[in-house]
């Protein structure tokens, strides 16, 4: 199938809370594949193949939502989605992309759902690395001691025992 250049602009973070999906706008059909996901500017970008008509679309997912995220330092920056899947992406490495995505997703969930208006980096780190853990046990490692997540020598040998 031709790539027809057809792009929406989604709402699908709403629709995926409210159990929804992608629809497609071909035809309507709710079944939609991800193809490949991508950040971009502000937005991550998705290219979507319908598993009914075979049309491919792009849908931009963006954040609405106000919150700021407080740096160790005590400066305060707006919350920007990109910087949390870069940073599972760098972990993940060669990582399947569609990893690399449920796990951005379900940091993004907890963040969320905490519903504050500020939260620190060390907690968005937290909710990395306990998403990490349960998908990719050397990405969990290579994050940790990058944010130096793990402070302990003592805990990181552990936690790398328990993967060797
Ligand atoms: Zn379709």
């Amino acid at each position: 199938m031709k790539d027809n250049g057809v792009v929406v602009l989604s709402q699908e973070k709403k629709q995926e809370e409210k159990g929804e999906k992608m629809q497609c706008p071909f035809c309507a059909n709710d079944d939609t594949k991800v193809l490949e996901s991508r950040v971009v500017e502000d937005a991550l970008r998705r290219r979507r193949e319908c598993l009914k008509c075979s049309n491919r679309f792009t849908t931009y997912e963006r954040a609405s939502f106000n919150l700021m995220v407080l740096k160790k330092d005590g400066r305060l920056q707006p919350y920007d989605p990109r910087k949390i899947a870069g940073s599972i992406e760098k972990a993940c490495g060669k990582a399947e992309e569609e990893v690399i995505q449920r796990i951005t997703q379900n940091v993004e969930r907890k963040i969320l759902r905490k519903k504050m208006g500020t939260i620190k980096t060390t907690d968005i780190g937290h909710f990395v690395l306990q998403e990490l853990k349960k998908f990719d046990k050397i990405a969990y490692l290579r994050f940790a001691s990058v944010h130096k997540e793990i402070d302990d020598p003592k805990e990181l040998k552990k936690e790398m025992s328990l993967i060797a």
